[in-house]
């Protein structure tokens, strides 16, 4: 640690929570240099839904490094570019009768909702996009503009250009439908609302302290953005690839948006990015938007190897299972102690704390029992429970055990004898 504390950037964050020197990761778990195990109940941010090393995306690039095959290619026509376009069209979109056409952006999440801003600006002539409250989409300047959190602005960053936040569902309390304060804004000619191109939210707002959107709301916003000509863009940069049960987060809602954005477990790891638009607004010029790292060639093959798990629905059956086990483990910790509550759906869950301090003390309490659980929310007070989706019943329940002991050695009056943790 102390060479990383001598030369790198005091911007680093993880591994000031996590400080330890991780050599080998399988599956569900990290092991550091000295071969201690630390169970992975955060996934990399949620890129690693396929787990750690994950044996069919090994042997693939395994096979594909020692065939020599393309490294780099920049936006050329590859054998593994056709290889993944192939099996996202037959295994995704049409079973989902989505006739989407796909562009590849540089290798981050934030890249690909550059992209889908910069183009949804050209297509509608207008400047002007919602984002909502507690939305988080990267940290490049146009994306970090539609970010929530004061803690990643700064005046001088000129962040906000051209963008309003509004309320996300459920930001107003119950029972308050934050759609009918946009519809009057849009509908109200003094509301000082310029006519957004585009309108993008999280379907399940993840960094943002796991605030789900109702199915009904979201039809609704799909609703409104057709009636007023406004792009609907969903970044399922953390939330799609499964995590919400279905390949898309937004199926069960039966809402088609104009854009997605996608990324993190895409590659399995390997960094990759794109966007998917309907076919009419693909008015971009050739080369228009471009980047060296578009289409990453490794993240083709580990992408084409994990998009297998999607050629029916085996795969969402065990998320659907997983979720079950998890959704009750975790409602009667949050029953039996009170002033938490539990927010979340599939297989991305977090308690809220209602104190980030707490949460931070309990993700620290985590990590010194080998769990890795990091935290969420406005103030951090939501602990966020996003272990990769192949991991097992037993593994969660390993995790589980560390994780209710900590939290009663934070808390020493927390209720977690009832929770028959050994029985589990
Ligand atoms: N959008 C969402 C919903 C995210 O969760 C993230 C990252 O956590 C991003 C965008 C930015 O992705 P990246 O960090 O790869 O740039």
């Amino acid at each position: 640690m102390q060479l990383i504390n001598h030369l790198e950037s005091e911007v680093r964050g993880y591994v000031r929570n996590f400080p330890a020197v991780f050599s080998r990761a399988k599956g569900s778990r990290l092991f550091d240099a000295n071969g201690q195990s630390y169970l992975d109940f955060f996934a990399g941010a949620g890129t690693l839904n396929y787990g750690h090393n994950n044996p069919a995306v090994k042997k693939a690039l395994l096979d594909y490094i020692s065939d020599d095959g393309l490294m780099h290619g920049l936006d050329l026509a590859t054998v593994a570019k056709l290889d993944f376009l192939r099996i996202f069209e037959d295994n995704i979109l049409k079973p989902r009768t989505l006739d989407y056409k796909i562009q590849f952006t540089g290798p981050t999440g934030t890249n690909a909702v550059e992209a889908a801003i910069k183009l949804a600006r050209k297509v509608k002539k207008r400047a002007h996009v919602v984002a909502f409250t507690n939305g988080y989409h990267g940290h490049s300047l146009g994306a970090l503009a539609l970010t929530g959190n004061r803690h990643y602005h700064n005046e001088h960053f000129g962040s906000h250009d051209n963008v309003s936040h509004l309320p996300f569902d459920g930001y107003l309390g119950a029972g308050v439908n934050t759609l009918d304060y946009f519809r009057k804004l849009l509908t109200d000619n003094s509301s000082g609302l310029p006519l957004p191109a585009a309108v993008i939210l999280e379907t399940i707002q993840a960094e943002g302290g796991i605030n789900v959107a109702s199915n009904t709301w979201l039809q609704e916003l799909a609703a409104l953005c057709r009636e007023h000509d406004m792009l609907l863009i969903v970044d399922d940069i953390q939330v799609g690839n499964g995590r919400s049960g279905d390949f898309f987060s937004f199926e069960e809602a039966g809402i088609v948006p104009d854009m997605v954005c996608l990324s993190k477990s895409l590659g399995g790891g390997q960094p990759f990015s794109l966007v998917l638009f309907k076919r009419e607004l693909d008015q971009w010029l050739p080369g228009e938007h471009t980047g060296t790292f578009r289409g990453n060639q490794l993240a083709f093959v580990a992408a084409t190897a994990l998009l297998a798990h999607w050629q029916d629905d085996t795969f969402s059956q065990e998320i659907s299972r997983l979720s079950s086990h998890v959704h009750g483990r975790l409602s009667a910790l949050v029953k039996a102690n009170s002033g938490l509550e539990l927010r979340g759906k599939g297989m991305i869950w977090g308690i809220n704390f209602g104190d980030g301090e707490l949460a931070a003390a309990i993700s620290k309490a985590c990590f010194e029992r080998k769990l890795i659980i990091e935290s969420a929310g406005s103030e951090g007070e939501v602990l966020k429970f996003l272990m990769p989706l192949t991991t097992t019943i037993a593994e969660f329940d390993e995790g589980f055990e560390c994780f209710a002991d900590a939290y009663q050695s934070v808390c020493p009056t927390a209720k977690i004898q009832a929770l028959d943790l050994k029985r589990a």
